[in-house]
């Protein structure tokens, strides 16, 4: 829990056992769940007639509002199925809103190849030179950027003070701020709370997930699938669930 991120999952396998059960139906309700492919494919299905594939380098920003039951299903029966699925909250005020999708593949994806070798492809929120991410989100108006560092190179950014940010890295070596955090692969690192954020990698090309929200400040409330402000309303969420009224 990093206020406004529930949740953050890197499934990684090339073993079929680990990852062909899947997700089968189950619901959500009160927040967003976002699933960013690097290898294999997923297929998505939900109760509203929702259906598609996410393959590699395509994102789903999947927004539950007040109910969404769906299943993700890995589409491949062998070889490797790696990605990410973070989910983030919503304030109070949009829990209970129509549920939504924004689904964009690999090459619908803005990107900008920086002269020092840094590339960042935006999936959400906007970069200092002005690529933005076609993500539109203004719930808590998150910064999810996919960032790779050839050696020597470094990127600064800058962050509003309300949000809460990390970095994730997927391969290489990044050290991140004046803090000195330095992280290596599969390593999560938060950030201090600050206007900008410094990223290097000093001694062999990177690359890692820049993620980062407006933080809500609002009590959370969750069990399983429903992240709800109090308890009774996730317990309604119970109900609602099993009276078929998602
Ligand atoms: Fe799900």
């Amino acid at each position: 829990m990093l206020d406004p991120f529930l949740l953050f999952d890197n499934f990684e396998s090339d073993d079929p056992d680990d990852y062909i059960g899947g997700f089968p139906s189950h619901p959500h309700r009160g927040f967003e769940t976002v699933t960013y492919i690097l290898a294999g494919r997923m297929r998505h299905k939900d109760n509203a007639g929702h259906e598609g594939v996410i393959a590699a380098g395509d994102v789903q920003w999947m927004t539950a509002g007040r109910g969404i039951i769906h299943s993700e299903m890995p589409e491949q029966e062998d070889g490797l199925l790696q990605g990410f699925q973070l989910w983030v909250n919503l304030p109070a005020k949009d829990k209970m809103m129509a549920p939504r999708y924004q689904e964009f593949s690999a090459k619908e994806i803005p990107f900008e190849v920086l002269d020092n070798g840094v590339t960042i492809k935006v999936i959400s929120g906007e970069t200092d030179r002005g690529t933005a991410g076609m993500v539109r989100n203004t719930s808590t108006n998150p910064l999810y950027f996919d960032i790779s560092l050839k050696a020597g190179s470094s990127i600064t950014q800058s962050l509003p003070e309300q949000y809460n940010a990390f970095i994730y890295v997927i391969e290489g070596a990044a050290l991140a701020n004046e803090d000195g955090i330095k992280a290596g692969p599969r390593d999560l690192a938060i950030l201090g709370n600050g206007d900008h954020i410094t990223i290097m990698s000093p001694d062999e090309d990177s690359r890692l997930l820049l993620i980062a929200g407006e933080r809500l400040n609002e009590p959370v409330a969750r069990a399983g699938p429903f992240v709800m402000n109090t308890r009774a309303e996730v317990l309604q969420a119970f109900q609602d669930y099993q009276n078929g009224n998602f």
